[in-house]
């Protein structure tokens, strides 16, 4: 699958808490880049950093990630 598609499939304005939950994934503050501003989180509902991507060096825990839920 391509990057592209499996992030926007994965980041529907979700902060980095909920990304880390929903996938079982560690990522860290540095991991990710983030919206300008700060907005509302469609999983937690709390206003928050949305991640907007995640840095080259993590993508690849993503795509694991997504290989654990769907064999
Ligand atoms: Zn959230």
């Amino acid at each position: 699958m391509k990057y592209q598609k499996l992030k926007k499939e994965a980041f529907h304005s979700m902060c980095r808490q909920c990304i880390n939950e929903q996938y079982g994934l560690q990522l860290k503050t540095r991991d990710c880049y983030y919206l300008p501003y700060q907005e509302l989180c469609s999983c937690c509902g709390n206003i928050r950093n949305i991640v907007a991507d995640i840095s080259r060096h993590s993508r690849w825990r993503l795509f694991f990630a997504r290989q654990k839920k769907k064999p």
